[in-house]
């Protein structure tokens, strides 16, 4: 970096990194049960100017261990710099190192080799930046802004009673919005999955659903997606078991979804000595279905592969793994081979959202509805102007940087709330067990199947 000192923008004073949890529902998953918290990390960088900029990553104490060890790279550098300052924390061997089996078989002690905590600091840079040029995030990625609002879909979910436990899961019975007390009751039935999706559409105007399986039998799931179409016949509807079918149960559970199905995500994943990829290559020559993935996909490496193997149609590119300015790269790439861009999901802050809102106004050609769990969060806001889905679609706000204000009282209420909590790293087989005594994940077993 030398020979280009004073360059003029401002110099990062300051950098903060708080660790903060919020509430959540006990949804199901291949993994088990989620907790009735969960966590994430927030940055919060101070440049020499006066201004603020934000980024949230994953939760947990080694992210923010992580976080934590970047400070040296990042304080008195210029935000004009930041591309230095992430390539520099990328090399320094700080992040973690992949140990080559990625999220394949979606154990979550391996998900910190896929998340990419720099991505909170990029995120902070980037806003910092978008406020000293008058521009929003996006105008700052690849092509710059390719568009004015970007739609997301509604994640649906099974939910199991929380009564069935004793773990202080929030209560929203009284609430006087039906979503609100919907998003926190009892759902194991395709009746009750369809409920769940008509109130969230009332109340953010769906037009796209993705039901998370890897809970029931594949075919008693289908049956939940048959009843969604059948209440919902103009609205785009996938699955995303995790991996958890058999290549075989894969192509059995979706022969006659044509038409029904939009695309299937991670239908299949590793299995008798081929590689997801190789499997999910097999299911869609089997099919003809199309294909999401954010686990075979994580890395460039695994894109090289996947895309030889045409293994997918969609690759979900969470920022979280591939940065903001590697997610629109994706997407670039992908928009010129004709194949599709999405973006993967966990529970998260509003701050999560700007950051994808940004990333997806970004990315050119026709995407497909950007995943977001932000509906079993909405109320619990970290910033005074959270971004809103309305008719399905978030706009892009026409304000400098991210376009949020963090509010701190919130940010420290979070903060005072992830203290409280025992553990901090995410374990949903902890809820399992007053639902299934003894119970262990295991990536080829639904969750409620034992
Ligand atoms: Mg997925």
């Amino acid at each position: 970096m030398e020979g280009f000192s004073m360059r003029g923008t401002p110099v990062i004073t300051d950098m903060q990194v708080i660790p903060v949890a919020g509430y959540d529902s006990m949804l199901m998953t291949l993994s088990g049960a989620h907790a009735p918290f969960f966590t994430r990390n927030i940055v919060i960088l101070k440049d020499s100017s006066g201004s603020t900029g934000l980024g949230e990553t994953h939760g947990g104490d080694d992210i923010a261990k992580t976080l934590e060890s970047f400070k040296s790279y990042v304080i008195g550098q210029e935000i004009g710099n930041y591309r230095a300052v992430i390539d520099r924390i990328q090399k320094s061997g700080l992040t973690a190192g992949d140990d080559g089996e990625g999220i394949q078989k979606l154990n979550l002690k391996k998900l910190k080799f896929v998340v990419r905590a720099e991505t909170a600091i990029e995120s902070a840079f980037l806003d910092l930046l978008g406020k000293f040029m008058n521009l929003p995030v996006c105008a700052l990625l690849g092509n710059g802004q390719q568009r004015k609002e970007v739609e997301t879909l509604g994640y649906l979910f099974y939910i199991s009673d929380r009564n069935r436990t004793d773990l202080p899961y929030i209560d929203e019975s009284s609430n006087s919005d039906a979503w609100f007390r919907i998003r926190r009751r009892e759902t194991l039935t395709p009746e009750a999955i369809v409920e769940q999706a008509l109130a969230a559409r009332e109340k953010y105007g769906f037009r796209c659903f993705k039901l998370k399986g890897g809970v029931f039998k594949g075919d008693q799931e289908m049956e939940a997606v048959r009843a969604l179409k059948k209440a919902m016949p103009d609205a785009r509807i996938s699955i995303d078991p995790n991996g958890a079918w058999s290549l075989e149960e894969a192509i059995g559970y979706c022969r006659g979804m044509q038409g029904i199905l939009t695309y299937v995500e991670d239908p299949c994943g590793p299995e008798r000595g081929f590689s997801g990829r190789e499997i999910m290559c097999e299911f869609k020559n089997a099919t003809q279905l199309r294909v999401a993935t954010n686990m075979i996909v994580t890395n460039w490496r695994q894109l090289y592969h996947g895309t030889s193997l045409r293994a997918f149609d969609i690759v979900l590119a969470d920022p979280n793994f591939w940065n903001m300015d590697g997610s629109v790269r994706v997407a670039q790439m992908l928009d010129e081979w004709g194949l599709t861009w999405g973006c993967h999901s966990n529970n998260h802050f509003d701050i999560t959202l700007a950051m994808y809102v940004h990333t997806a106004a970004a990315t050119p050609g026709n995407i497909t509805a950007m995943d977001t769990h932000w509906i079993w969060q909405d109320g619990q806001d970290l910033c005074r102007n959270a971004m809103k889905i309305k008719d399905g679609k978030i706009e892009v706000p026409n304000a400098p940087g991210l376009g949020i204000d963090i509010d701190m009282d919130r940010v420290m209420k979070a903060n005072e709330l992830y203290n409280k909590m025992d553990s901090h790293d995410r374990d949903d087989s902890v809820a399992m067990q007053y639902l299934i005594p003894g119970w262990k994940f295991d990536s080829k077993r639904p969750c409620l199947v034992r």
